[in-house]
């Protein structure tokens, strides 16, 4: 069973999804997109799909801004997302990357009077930071970019310009990721996560305003200390120096799930090693996602009505 898209407003297996070279999304970075896990669960033989009525909320929200018209309601993308996997028969983790984007095949930039077009594709996904060891991550010299640049509660292809320039100067420069301040010099995020600190037994995030992506990791972890945990999450603005100063720091996101950080600026965070806090929230969340946990499986969507024949990995 080759992976599958649904592609064109049909499934077809994906070596088959082809795009022109004059797309427009191509040259012009306009499209939305989203990255959605399903986390394979061994007993079960099943594979759940992590909250993904909330990226497709995000999604519409996204195509909105970029005035794309997306033909199908939260509900039906999630079930052509539930078939997508459901045809591609993996059975380990996968990453799903639904995007919708200007698809004509026309030169000149703006948003208006240009074609849209929507496909999910499935594949897996190499660990993308070290979760067990945790990372040692830099200040970014480049500044996230502003709400009034390109708004950053869209999770639009062109900005990830802006992400790639962090990473790999962070990668270059020996960093396993990078930490992005925004244009008042407040922390923003990282190159492809939300941060969180923990400081006096408190979590600490920036708000929205602070041009973060306002991530479904971000908002399940805020539950899980709050409700399993007891810890509030206060959202403010946060300085350079208050990360160094945190007892804890980590980041959250789809691929990166909880990575702890153990290092900023050569400065070590508490004392060097993954903090207890985000040991806990990452147990409960890996619990969580694997659909393990019974008062949290309104979040988790089973992707296999029955055993699916071939397997994958
Ligand atoms: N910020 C950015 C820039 C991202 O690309 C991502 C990944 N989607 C996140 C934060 C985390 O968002 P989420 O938890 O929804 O994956």
């Amino acid at each position: 069973m080759p992976p599958y898209a649904f592609f064109r407003k049909q499934f077809m297996p994906l070596a088959e999804a082809k795009i022109g070279i004059l797309t427009h999304a191509l040259h012009y970075g306009t499209a939305c997109f989203e990255g959605i896990r399903g986390n394979w669960n061994d007993e079960q033989e099943q594979l759940f799909l992590f909250r993904v009525k909330d990226h497709y909320e995000r999604m519409h929200k996204g195509c909105r801004i970029l005035k794309i018209k997306l033909p199908h309601s939260v509900d039906e993308l999630c079930q052509l997302t539930v078939k997508v996997v459901e045809k591609s028969g993996y059975h380990e983790d996968v990453y799903i990357r639904p995007m919708a984007y200007k698809s004509a095949e026309a030169i000149g930039v703006r948003l208006h009077n240009l074609e849209d077009d929507f496909f999910i594709i499935v594949a897996t996904l190499p660990a993308y930071l070290d979760i067990d060891k945790g990372v040692r991550c830099c200040t970014s010299s480049w500044r996230r970019v502003d709400d009034t640049m390109i708004p950053a509660r869209g999770k639009i292809t062109g900005i990830y310009v802006n992400s790639a320039l962090a990473k790999t100067e962070a990668n270059e420069l020996g960093f396993d990721e990078a930490i992005l301040l925004n244009h008042d010099g407040h922390v923003s995020e990282g190159s492809g996560e939300n941060i969180f600190f923990v400081l006096e037994g408190k979590l600490v995030t920036p708000p929205s305003s602070d041009n973060i992506l306002m991530g479904v990791t971000r908002d399940t972890v805020m539950q899980l200390a709050r409700n399993e945990l007891g810890i509030e999450t206060v959202e403010m603005s946060v300085d350079r120096t208050e990360l160094y100063l945190a007892d804890e720091v980590f980041f959250t996101g789809t691929a990166a799930h909880i990575t702890p950080i153990l290092e900023i600026d050569h400065r070590p965070i508490g004392n060097g090693d993954i903090g207890k806090v985000t040991k806990e929230l990452q147990r409960l969340y890996f619990e969580v996602i694997k659909g393990k946990n019974s008062k949290y499986l309104h979040w988790c969507t089973p992707a296999y009505s029955k055993l699916a024949k071939t397997r994958h990995g």
